[in-house]
């Protein structure tokens, strides 16, 4: 009897595509000239290296609580948390936000992000099967990412990111609707990401298969042609 299990799961109707560490990755100019832009606004009293760890440090931080809670925390939770670290109020944030996220949306495009891998663009657009990104946005709001995505080469894919959720990754919430973008069980899609917790844990949970990949473009670059018939 051969019942060995097959080698690779069959070719899904559908995929969902983590963006940040599995498309894209930010332009080294982007979060320097943003952090500047947000010391000047919020701490000029504060050096710019330590405004700019304390950025760093408090994303990062927070990064890790939205995936532990399946919480999004955006934008102003962020740099008030960021504000905080360095014993500093953060009334202003809340007052500032709009001010500040167009500041930050305007820094964006001029440092867009890159694709990981200069072929990724391509490769996602020749998938035979409907394809949906399914995002943590951190500090950068869907709105902005729509309009990043396309000089980065994948404008136009519907996309499903967690500030318009409400909740993040790993929380269900968000790869129900990434599946219910596609019209598909989930079952029936595949998702690719780079995170084990946020993308392997999150949509296994809902049951999607999923596959996770190193942040370096070339590892997602062979999973999306191992996608092709
Ligand atoms: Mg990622």
């Amino acid at each position: 009897m051969t019942t060995a299990a097959p080698r690779r799961a069959a070719i899904p109707a559908g995929v969902s595509l983590d963006i940040w560490g599995t498309l894209l990755a930010s332009d080294p100019e982007f979060k320097p000239a943003r952090n500047r832009m947000l010391r000047d606004a919020l701490a000029p009293g504060v050096p710019a290296d330590v405004f700019d760890t304390a950025v760093r440090a408090a994303d990062r931080a927070v990064d890790e609580r939205c995936v532990r809670l399946g919480a999004d925390i955006g934008f102003a939770g962020r740099i008030e948390a960021a504000l905080v670290a360095l014993g500093l109020p953060t009334e202003q944030v809340a007052a500032r936000a709009g001010e500040l996220v167009a500041a930050q949306e305007e820094l964006a495009l001029a440092h867009p992000p890159r694709p990981l891998h200069v072929e990724l663009p391509a490769a996602v657009s020749a998938l035979p099967m409907p394809v949906v990104l399914t995002s943590n946005t951190g500090m950068l709001p869907g709105e902005l990412m729509r309009k990043l995505l396309v000089p980065a080469g994948f404008g136009g894919l519907p996309g499903v990111f967690s500030n318009e959720v409400g909740v993040a990754k790993p929380h269900p919430e968000v790869f129900a609707q990434a599946c219910a973008v596609l019209g598909l069980p989930p079952a029936r899609v595949r998702h690719v990401g780079d995170n084990p917790d946020a993308d392997m844990v999150g949509a296994r949970a809902v049951g999607m298969t999923a596959e996770l990949v190193r942040p370096d473009g070339v590892s997602t670059l062979r999973v999306l042609r191992g996608l092709q018939p």
